[in-house]
């Protein structure tokens, strides 16, 4: 079975159409951050809805969105745009972000997402230790995890050493489950990709093969650029889509 796993789109709806284009693929699940910083928040999550994600957790936006935190750790520039989603949000929409799980979500036998941490949905996986104690509080094979929008595949044997891989477009990492290995995943960001490529991200999991495939999609960034401007929101979050940072 092939999962295309989707994080952080943060109501980039240019991006997220162009990731979708072409791709196979039987089930998707949603590491979260729908919304937040884009312009196109509404349209976004009608799209996630449409895809019938089999797993979907929220993300920090999300749930700040919704109400059901104040965003007090967020900088200014995210609780302008955060606030600004607030506002615009349908009804239905809004109730949608306010049900979302809170992960880990545990969706088969060998697979767990999570927005940030396994430990903590607002912690970042970029430290070493972070992500040997990560290991420890999921029991699956593999979790997919986003809110860093770096791709990433870090493995571990046993909950020791790590191996920490950043994959290349259209990369194919082979997954062996065998001496005990088990990885933790990032499939990159959709709608703000920070790993200096403006192209949206994500990945794809082919579990018959023990494989996921990176891809990387080309999208209209100046049309998604244009919405943000033209909604008033912060000029900074319109430039950093042009450097994928
Ligand atoms: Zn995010």
């Amino acid at each position: 079975m092939r999962i295309l796993i989707l994080s952080d789109i943060h109501g980039n709806l240019e991006a997220l159409q162009a990731i979708l284009l072409g791709l196979e693929y039987q089930q998707v699940a949603v590491l979260g951050d729908l919304v937040g910083y884009g312009a196109n928040p509404n349209e976004v999550i009608d799209l996630v809805r449409q895809l019938n994600p089999i797993a979907i957790v929220r993300g920090n936006h999300d749930k700040v969105a919704a109400g059901i935190s104040e965003g007090l750790d967020f900088n200014a520039t995210a609780l302008e745009a955060i606030r600004w989603t607030q506002n615009r949000l349908t009804e239905s929409n809004r109730d949608y972000l306010h049900d979302l799980p809170v992960g880990p979500m545990v969706f088969n036998d060998s697979i767990t997402i999570a927005h940030g941490s396994p430990m903590d949905e607002e912690e970042y996986i970029f430290q070493e230790w972070i992500a040997l104690r990560s290991f420890q509080y999921f029991q699956t094979p593999i979790c997919f995890y986003g809110h860093s929008h770096v791709p990433m595949v870090i493995g571990s044997c046993g909950g020791s050493d790590l191996q920490v891989h950043l994959p290349k477009e259209s990369e194919i990492c082979r997954l062996p489950q065998e001496n005990n290995l088990r990885y933790l995943i990032n499939p990159g960001s959709v709608g703000q990709p920070r790993d200096n490529d403006p192209r949206a991200c994500a990945a794809i999991l082919d579990t018959d093969a023990e494989e996921i495939r990176y891809v990387r999609a080309a999208y209209d960034v100046s049309a998604a650029q244009e919405r943000i401007r033209s909604a008033g929101l912060p000029d900074y979050l319109a430039d950093r889509l042009a450097l994928g940072r």
